[in-house]
């Protein structure tokens, strides 16, 4: 099974499609057994949700703070 870092890393590709079949199945199965990627989860749909609505691609130095802090921690 695929650790934390790992799946945050392939969250970006998951929420694109662009994820290989079989890194596709082990991202699930990682959020199926781990609360911090489920919140991860909701937070990267949220943000991703956010930037369809903002095609500049500019992000608001909070949402970027929270973004790398959630990642650091994740990656930790
Ligand atoms: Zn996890």
């Amino acid at each position: 099974m695929i650790g934390c870092r790992e799946a945050v890393q392939r969250l970006w590709e998951y929420l694109d499609g662009t994820v290989e079949p079989d890194e596709r199945v082990l991202v699930e199965e990682h959020l199926a057994r781990c609360r911090t990627c489920c919140g991860e989860l909701e937070f990267a749909k949220e943000l991703r949700r956010m930037l369809a609505r903002r095609p500049d691609g500019d992000l608001p130095a909070d949402v970027l703070q929270r973004l790398d802090q959630t990642i650091e921690e994740l990656g930790t």
